[in-house]
């Protein structure tokens, strides 16, 4: 039998290969593209004020676009003593979309003088899954955890360096890619999410 075809909304090929082990140990028989397979299609504008919003938007829009299942993800850092800030805004915290050093900078310059029993923060993310006809799913999962005052470690990205997972005396950047996927706020949401792509794709 032929896989079913399900297009993954990120132009990161390593998203996609993280996204194809998830489905898979779930059962989802699916071949995977990528946004990048479909150079023509734009990417949409992140309108939407919470995680699910803005995962639904990408999803549905490259779903119209495609014909095809469509899969996307929104994630951000969420620090309980700033309000869950930086959150949706994660990504361009200190201005410049995708300038990583300089939004962890900033955030810790803003917590600099927050005792250690005020740093909780958690990772959050939301992933999902819009079908052409319009019928949708969206699942949430989180990796909790405290704000170091340092960076500590070179793995991963964006704030993995300052976030140390609850249990943990490792920054995520210290984490093997493994140790990471299988307790972050993103292996979390996809595999919550995996048992509604199984059954649509099958429908
Ligand atoms: P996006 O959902 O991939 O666009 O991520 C939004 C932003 O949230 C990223 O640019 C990072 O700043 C932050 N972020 C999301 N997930 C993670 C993570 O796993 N580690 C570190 N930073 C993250």
């Amino acid at each position: 039998m032929t896989a079913h075809r399900l297009v993954l909304a990120t132009r990161n090929q390593g998203k996609v290969t993280e996204l194809h082990a998830i489905l898979g140990e779930a059962g989802v028989d699916a071949g995977l593209l990528g946004a990048a397979d479909f150079p023509d299609v734009p990417d949409v504008p992140e309108t939407g004020v919470t995680f699910a919003e803005n995962a639904l938007l990408k999803a549905h829009a490259l779903a119209r676009a495609t014909g095809l299942p469509a899969v996307a993800d929104d994630s951000g850092l969420c620090v309980d003593v700033l309000g869950g800030a930086p959150g949706i805004f994660s990504a361009r915290w200190a201005g410049r979309h995708g300038d990583d050093a300089a939004n962890l900078a900033l955030l810790l310059a803003q917590l600099s003088d927050v005792g250690p029993e005020h740093r909780a923060a958690h990772f959050a993310c939301a992933a999902a899954l819009a079908l052409p006809d319009g019928t949708e799913r969206v699942a949430e999962g989180r990796l909790e955890g405290t704000l170091r005052y340092e960076p500590a470690g070179t793995g991963g990205f964006g704030y993995d360096p300052v976030l140390q997972p609850l249990g943990e005396d490792r920054t995520c950047a210290e984490l093997t890619p493994g140790e990471k996927n299988a307790i972050s706020h993103r292996g979390k949401a996809f595999r919550a999410l995996a048992p509604a792509v199984r059954e649509l794709l099958k429908g």
